[in-house]
């Protein structure tokens, strides 16, 4: 059976990343010139500044990854021990662990179960006297429907982190994600939209939120200050240039990527369009969704087994799909649920307010439902038209296989 499956490109080897003759050539001129410092060198400061001009961002900064980019993005905000931040439970823990780690307390909001991306309804729920930001993540390529959203937080004058780390080039009313809140951030992890391995980079219009991110990145020295100090507790989130240089390489490529990653899939959306009890990506209105996956819904009552039975006849047809996305919400994970810190205080959460991590799935319905629909199957810039079309018969086949007729539907009810 398994010599019949198409190999689908996978964004773990070289069948499914653009890593080609433009890398080798940066790389090759950067071990050249002997200096891989971005201190001294060109590739990563040349990036920065190709980054945030084609997002259209007065300042960009690279790092080390997306968590040290969520890091940098929130110790720019500086919280005090025990402010809160405001996000979600269906995200990368890298999005979560750096608040803990600059003492603030990760606040949950619920997410719209369509989506699986937090609301201006659901953030407001949230919102106390001690929020200091709020992290809204776009997930698998899709935006939140950042209208509200900014409308809420400009309300409140809370400033908006957007995590990017899924969503390069995605677009909500005409502007880049990253553009729309204080700072965005993103990841070129190996499994992003485009990759250094591991890395990362934030942007923002701000200056002097765009100094404290080049500070913290760099253990808080003022390069370039006449009586340069080390001006606050800051680690070495720095890009090295051979990142850079495969970073610059990468970044000619993006727009590349993700014109053929929108194609794919909605051409897998119109084949899939119709198919009783899978739903396709719903897109925020305004948006240009960039799936770095693309994610289906799995009525569990039309189809025997839900998300994870349909994911379980994809798997054996070659298809590296994944049911319930994180499996369980963030805040399920031991590191909140015991509240895993540093050594055994518990420190920041034994300065929150109890409502605040009071994670009762009560508070979560949208949440659960999300994960208990979503399969997520892999997506990438090297699909052509044969691997769309195999993907949509392995679905459509399978939920045929798996439908529920009448009379097993009317036996369960
Ligand atoms: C990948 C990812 C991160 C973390 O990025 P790393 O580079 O792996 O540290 C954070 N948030 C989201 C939404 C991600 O997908």
């Amino acid at each position: 059976m398994s010599n019949n499956h198409l190999q689908l490109p996978s964004d773990q080897d070289s069948s499914g990343r653009t890593l080609g003759a433009e890398e080798l050539e940066n790389l090759a001129a950067a071990l050249r010139s002997g200096t891989l410092t971005s201190t001294k060198g060109t590739f990563v400061s040349q990036f920065e500044k190709d980054f945030a001009s084609q997002l259209g961002a007065r300042h960009g900064h690279a790092c080390s990854s997306g968590t040290a980019a969520i890091h940098t993005a929130v110790a720019a905000i500086n919280p005090d021990p025990g402010d809160e931040i405001i996000t979600t439970p269906i995200t990368d823990m890298g999005g979560l662990t750096p608040i803990i780690y600059q003492g603030a307390i990760p606040v949950f909001a619920d997410v719209d179960p369509q989506t699986c991306n937090v609301t201006a309804r659901t953030i407001e729920a949230r919102i106390s006297e001690r929020t200091k930001a709020i992290v809204v993540t776009h997930l698998f390529g899709n935006p939140c429907n950042m209208g509200p959203i900014m409308e809420l937080a400009n309300a409140h004058h809370i400033p908006v982190i957007e995590d990017c780390a899924q969503s390069f080039l995605t677009s909500y009313n005409d502007r880049y994600v990253g553009t729309l809140g204080t700072i965005g951030c993103f990841s070129l992890q190996q499994g992003k939209h485009i990759t250094t391995g591991e890395g990362g980079v934030v942007v923002t219009d701000d200056e002097a939120l765009a100094r404290r991110m080049f500070l913290f990145i760099n253990k808080a020295w003022g390069y370039g200050d006449a009586n340069a100090d080390h001006y606050f507790v800051a680690p070495n989130y720095r890009m090295s240039e051979l990142q850079g240089a495969v970073a610059l390489a990468q970044l000619q490529k993006l727009e590349w990527i993700v014109t053929n990653r929108v194609r794919t899939a909605d051409a897998l959306t119109s084949e899939l369009r119709g198919l009783a009890g899978v739903e396709t990506p719903v897109v925020t209105e305004g948006a240009v969704h960039t799936y770095w996956k693309y994610c289906l819904r799995v009525d569990a009552t039309v189809i025997e087994g839900g998300a994870v039975g349909l994911g379980a006849k994809l798997r054996e047809k070659g298809i590296a799909c994944a049911p319930r996305y994180i499996q369980k919400p963030a805040f399920s994970c031991q590191v909140f649920r015991d509240q895993v810190t540093f050594g055994d205080s518990h420190w920041p959460f034994t300065l929150a307010r109890p409502e605040a991590v009071n994670y009762d799935k009560s508070l979560f319905p949208g949440t659960f439902e999300a994960l208990r629909d979503v399969l997520v199957l892999p997506w990438n810039e090297l699909y052509g038209p044969e691997h769309v079309d195999y993907i949509a018969e392995a679905v459509r086949t399978s939920a045929g296989e798996l439908t529920k007729t009448e009379a097993t539907a009317q036996t369960l009810s």
